[in-house]
């Protein structure tokens, strides 16, 4: 008896050693048809980070290397769209509302960000996305909002085309842009999609 029930042990163990790396070895798509796992058949890349990876490739986009209030490489623009870029989600800054969460980036957005620069030929340096701090319920939080502090090399509020830069994107669907002499955003462009 413990003979056979040992031997039945090792069969079974054996199959699972086996059965293991061949099924995380093999990406033939229908293998994975069954097991509901998005991250098993990441052929085709989802619009975001499709989106993410065309502004990472934009030489005229830009990014802070740091936060105002905090540091978090982890939450910084650039690092969101590399986060975005390989199918995750984006994290907040610890010191924020959400305080580390991990959030999608709105593909409305994300187009409208990449349109500045390919559409509207604006150089643009990103110093927020979802990291930072702002209003409680700001859209930031939801993956929905960018802000800009650098325009063609101009520091906003420092003779930087903001009114341009602005219009163009609400030309790109941006439901709410704000900018100097509001307030607040006397040093950046909000865009909100
Ligand atoms: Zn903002």
């Amino acid at each position: 008896m413990n003979r056979l029930a040992l031997c039945v042990a090792a069969t079974a163990s054996a199959t699972a050693l086996a059965a293991g790396p061949a099924a995380t070895a093999d990406p033939s798509p229908g293998k994975h048809a069954e097991s509901g796992r998005h991250h098993a058949a990441p052929k085709v890349a989802s619009e975001p980070t499709r989106l993410a990876r065309a502004i990472l490739n934009t030489k005229g986009i830009t990014y802070a290397k740091a936060h105002v209030g905090g540091t978090d490489k982890a939450s910084l623009p650039r690092q969101n769209l590399v986060d975005v870029s390989n199918e995750h989600r984006a994290k907040t800054s610890p010191w924020g509302h959400k305080k580390g969460a991990r959030v999608a980036l709105d593909k409305r957005m994300l187009n409208g960000i990449l349109k500045l620069n390919t559409k509207y030929h604006y150089k643009i340096e990103i110093s927020e996305l979802v990291g930072g701090r702002h209003s409680r319920t700001s859209k930031h939080y939801a993956g929905r909002a960018v802000d800009v502090a650098w325009i063609n090399g101009r520091h906003v509020g420092k003779r930087a085309d903001h009114r341009g830069l602005m219009k163009a994107c609400r030309s790109l669907g941006a439901t709410l842009v704000l900018g100097p002499g509001d307030k607040d955003h006397d040093t950046h462009v909000h865009c909100q999609w």
